[in-house]
């Protein structure tokens, strides 16, 4: 049957696909280490799935506003003035299902044909294809170690033309585990004053953070911040929900309005007994909850970075944010190994699979085929077995 140029044009998700491939492979019998998950490897914490059958026995399963139950909305406005200090009232919130489904229906809101998008790499699988899907135009811009692949104010400068309608910020990022400063935000916001730049603040890792890294979302560092900007977060990574589909937009009301819009045709409510427990998670256990998984992630992160910085030829930059690392690998390109010429990432991630069963993501679909990425959202245990695996491929 006949299908679109469009769809034709969307490539498979790469990082669903490294987690799927090893899942697949586990199923068979093998002994995989993945190093691939997107998601955090803990349960969703009790007090919320509790929430959750209590909604449903309450008969919380019909319809609601499209845009969100008015109590979440609420609750999220609450959350983001307390956390982030910002000002947003529940109807500058639409509630969306999954950060992914926020980035779809943000780009859908804002873009179009001819606009040129701002995208820095390493930069996340789903943001240049959401970006063609509304048919604007990625504008990539190739960082490096050197600026801890962040866009500086300079470069940034340098970047925007009159097409320019959008710049796409990711911090804490995926895959780079890297996560801008206060000041650093501060200069990016400089730059665009007085432009017709809008910014999508993709702020869903806000939570994981680790040594004395500061978060601060991007529409906190001024009122010229605030009015440009769509803040985007949601419960997957802070309250280990991914199954929930739950994620959030907030921003300037006419945005916002529209992406309801788009969301009453597109998909109508998130579930609604999953927006009924979204409301407990913010309640007085999450700082428990969130704290008890992030000094986990925090100590995983610090044992990835260790072990791969003692490998010959891997060179990674510690994380202060997410749960990934993104190790420069490129050292060992030209190599063979096994019997396969390593020619870049993807062919590294392929013959590591193949020939020692650790699955991880290849840097080239984040836009930086020097590096792989690597997820700390497994066990202590399934962490030392793949680097070591890892490190008696590497010297085969
Ligand atoms: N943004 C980033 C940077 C992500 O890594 C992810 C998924 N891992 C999302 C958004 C979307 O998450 P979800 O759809 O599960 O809410
Ligand atoms: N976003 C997560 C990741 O980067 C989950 C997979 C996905 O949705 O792409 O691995």
């Amino acid at each position: 049957m006949k299908v679109s140029k469009r769809a034709q044009e969307v490539p498979p998700s790469a990082t669903i696909a490294v987690t799927a491939r090893a899942q697949e492979l586990k199923a068979q019998g093998v002994d995989v280490v993945g190093f691939g998950a997107g998601a955090p490897d803990f349960d969703t914490p009790e007090y919320i799935k509790d929430a959750a059958i209590a909604s449903l026995k309450a008969g919380q399963t019909k319809y609601t506003p499209a845009a969100g139950i008015p109590k979440l909305r609420a609750v999220i406005a609450e959350k983001l003035k307390r956390d982030n200090g910002l000002d947003y009232k529940p109807e500058q919130i639409v509630v969306n299902i999954g950060g992914k489904h926020s980035v779809y229906e943000a780009m859908q809101a804002v873009l179009d044909p001819g606009d040129e998008v701002i995208l820095q790499t390493p930069y996340w699988v789903t943001y240049p294809e959401t970006i063609k899907l509304a048919g604007a135009k990625a504008k990539f811009f190739q960082t490096d170690a050197s600026t801890g692949y962040k866009i500086t104010p300079a470069q940034l400068r340098k970047a925007i033309t009159k097409k320019t309608a959008l710049l796409v910020i990711n911090s804490p990022n995926n895959p780079g585990g890297f996560t801008y400063t206060p000041d650093e935000l501060a200069g990016l916001a400089k730059v665009l004053e007085g432009t017709d730049v809008m910014v999508m603040s993709d702020e869903i890792y806000e939570k994981l953070i680790y040594g004395d890294t500061k978060f601060v979302s991007f529409a906190a560092v001024g009122k010229d911040a605030y009015n440009r900007t769509l803040t985007l977060n949601g419960f997957s990574k802070t309250f280990s929900m991914t199954g929930w589909r739950l994620g959030y937009t907030a921003g300037p009301l006419d945005v916002i309005k529209a992406m309801a819009r788009l969301q009453d045709h597109m998909t109508s409510n998130p579930v609604t007994f999953a927006q009924y427990a979204a409301v407990a998670a913010y309640g007085p256990q999450a700082d428990e909850a969130i704290e008890r998984m992030r000094v986990e992630f925090e100590k995983r992160g610090k044992y990835m970075v260790e072990r791969l910085n003692a490998m010959e030829g891997v060179q990674c930059t510690e994380s202060t944010g997410a749960f990934y690392s993104f190790p420069d690998v490129s050292a060992h390109y030209g190599r063979n190994i096994g019997g396969v010429e390593i020619t870049g990432s993807m062919e590294f991630a392929k013959a590591l699979l193949d020939q020692a069963s650790v699955a991880l993501v290849p840097g080239l679909p984040f836009g930086c085929d020097k590096n792989v990425r690597l997820s700390f959202a497994c066990s202590l245990e399934q962490i030392e077995k793949g680097l070591d695996r890892l490190e008696q491929w590497l010297t085969k």
